[in-house]
């Protein structure tokens, strides 16, 4: 589902190149998750930018469902950001002018893949149903987050990227969320890459691993692995 090989990403600084990826190769099979640990700032956000095409490595591959993120034009990296993968940030990330109902259905729309149906259940299934008419002003942050994991299902990608999601909530929210999603997401069939501080939201996922000095780690009972995966 998602292949990553040799990934390599410098930001360009004040004071020179600043390499943060330096040969990141990483799978993730389909209808698997994946957790992606490390300390802050050991470039975590980038390789999910990266992934998601929302920004261009400096070499490397990236294959998503068979197709190369890396060799796409402009126009190209668009299309698939619209359709082939769902991000759900740390920060929510709702269109504040859109009531709920709509920024559930707001990526599906725009890939052109709405089905009503789908969206029913999937508010119903994220206690979202009495809440349509809101405005993501009007929720909490739980249920706010609530909103974007439906949004990213909603699309139906095969892949589905997560940047801290439950970074913003208390710990009984993280939670619910993290149950809301994990459940929706091995329903969906859909493969998981992500992003998270804690160790014991990892834990739930299907693998773990650590970005650390520019290469990803084993993680396997709380202690980093020296080797490259
Ligand atoms: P993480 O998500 O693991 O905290 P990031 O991927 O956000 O880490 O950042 C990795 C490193 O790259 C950090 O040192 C950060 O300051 C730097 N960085 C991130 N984005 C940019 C950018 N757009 N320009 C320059 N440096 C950046
Ligand atoms: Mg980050």
């Amino acid at each position: 589902m998602l292949d990553i090989q040799n990934l390599k990403k410098a930001y360009t600084g004040p004071q020179g190149q600043i390499p943060v990826l330096d040969g990141v190769s990483l799978r993730l099979e389909a209808g698997h998750s994946l957790a992606l640990m490390g300390e802050s700032g050991s470039g975590k956000s980038t390789l999910l930018h990266l992934v998601a095409g929302l920004d261009q490595a400096d070499s490397g591959e990236i294959h998503v469902a068979g197709q190369s993120i890396a060799g796409l034009g402009e126009s190209a990296r668009a299309a698939f950001r619209r359709s082939e993968v769902a991000v759900i940030f740390q920060q929510f990330n709702l269109i504040p002018s859109l009531r709920v109902a709509d920024n559930l259905a707001f990526q599906a729309r725009l890939a052109g893949r709405v089905d009503d149906v789908w969206l029913d259940r999937l508010a119903q299934q994220l206690g979202l149903s009495e809440l349509l008419q809101r405005y993501p002003e009007q929720l909490s942050g739980g249920q706010q987050q609530r909103v974007a994991v439906g949004r990213a299902l909603a699309l139906r990608p095969p892949l589905i990227l997560a940047d801290e999601p439950t970074g913003n909530l208390d710990e009984s929210s993280a939670d619910e969320v993290m149950t809301l999603l994990l459940d929706l997401v091995q329903q969906a069939g859909a493969s998981l890459l992500m992003v998270t501080h804690s160790a014991r939201l990892a834990a739930r996922l299907d693998r773990q691993v650590v970005l650390k000095s520019g290469l990803v780690h084993g993680y396997i009972d709380g202690i980093i692995d020296g080797s490259d995966v």
